[in-house]
């Protein structure tokens, strides 16, 4: 694949792109239809592999294999788990997910003791928040109200880690799930069924931005009398309004919204942006594009990678560290609702938008992150 300073057309799609081949979006859709057309058996000699090289070079070699399995396939990791414990290999914190019992016991064991590694510590922290259970929270809450040694060369409580598992608690100890149990992808459809599609990303306001004067919009708009849509137990439209170029300077605006379709910008920070990057074409671009709700659900963390694409419950892919605001009116941990991937519907915008929802409170937290 030679570099080269004229554009080239991807041999598969046909976007721009500045090197002989196929661009780095097909690539990704290449990998993943390989991973989903695997058998059964296909994908258990697969695990084995991965569990002989664990074993035998105390590594996890094939961590993009291991990722794609996990995410396109949602496999079960016991097995991984157990070669990976058996050679203290804790990184990626995911191959605990299913980690059995008396291996999840062992490592509360390990993160209890004062005098481990903080490297060592944080990892176990995360490779408990995969796995989750009432013994694991019961664990992160006495380390939390207990500190050991290690703590103070951490820069969060274990309540930030318990977040990449997918949970959390409040101040009472009590669990909070802050991801929902179903994931949709969002894929291509025609500008026609996207009038009929419960989703929607970008759709026009009539308000403008008082910071810079850009148009507002619906980053994304959920109609959750879908029935696609039950897990979310949303019984009419909202809408998660905000400035699109505002968005990408700020550490995450709030709005408040009705189910019927009403939403309203809460006061956030000035962020001295004064500049329309975006004017009038780039709106349009953003509310043209024609992403639909995928027909079935897919695995939870089928977005969560590189070119996951946009997509609704389920994990987020964070370019960043997973970032979960509390909300602004209850305090508590806010609940994972949506990730819009920026260059799927806007050239050259990099990076991803997540959408994020207190359902107590109706609030909505819409915020940004670029590599
Ligand atoms: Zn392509
Ligand atoms: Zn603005
Ligand atoms: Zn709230």
């Amino acid at each position: 694949m030679g570099i080269t300073r004229e554009a080239k057309k991807c041999r598969q799609c046909g976007r721009e792109i500045y090197f002989d081949g196929i661009c780095v979006s097909c690539q990704a859709e290449n990998e993943r239809n390989e991973i989903l057309a695997l058998t059964k058996d296909e994908i258990a000699v697969k695990i084995r592999q991965i569990c002989d090289e664990i074993t035998n070079n105390g590594e996890l070699g094939e961590e993009d294999l291991f990722r794609k399995l996990l995410n396109y396939r949602d496999i079960d990791t016991s097995k991984i788990a157990e070669a990976a414990f058996g050679q203290e290999v804790f990184y990626p914190c995911e191959l605990y997910k299913d980690a059995p019992d008396d291996v999840v016991k062992a490592m509360i064991e390990m993160v209890m003791q004062d005098d481990i590694e903080p490297d060592l510590a944080g990892n176990l922290l995360l490779c408990l928040a995969a796995h989750g259970g009432e013994d694991v929270l019961r664990a992160f809450l006495e380390l939390e109200r207990q500190p050991r040694k290690w703590r103070k060369q951490l820069y969060a409580d274990p309540s930030f880690y318990a977040v990449y598992g997918g949970w959390s608690y409040d101040e009472n100890g009590a669990f909070i799930k802050t991801i929902f149990d179903k994931c949709y992808p969002m894929v291509k459809g025609t500008l026609d069924e996207k009038k009929y599609s419960p989703v929607k990303i970008g759709t026009k306001t009539d308000e403008t931005c008082p910071e810079c004067g850009c148009r507002i919009v619906n980053l994304m708009e959920i109609d959750g009398r879908d029935s696609r849509l039950d897990f979310l137990g949303i019984n009419g439209v909202i809408k998660a309004k905000c400035c699109p170029n505002c968005i990408e300077y700020s550490d995450g605006v709030f709005c408040r919204y009705t189910e019927d379709g009403e939403s309203e910008i809460m006061n956030g920070e000035d962020n001295s942006v004064t500049e329309d990057c975006f004017k009038e074409e780039g709106i349009e671009e953003l509310t043209s594009n024609s992403y639909v709700l995928g027909d079935s659900p897919v695995p939870l963390r089928y977005a969560a990678d590189w070119e996951g694409g946009s997509s609704v419950g389920g994990f987020a892919f964070w370019i960043q560290d997973c970032e979960m605001k509390h909300c602004p009116e209850c305090g508590k941990p806010m609940k994972y609702l949506a990730q819009i991937q920026w260059d799927t519907v806007l050239e050259g915008m990099e990076g991803n938008a997540y959408i994020e929802i207190c359902k107590d409170c109706r609030i909505i937290a819409i915020l940004h992150q670029q590599t």
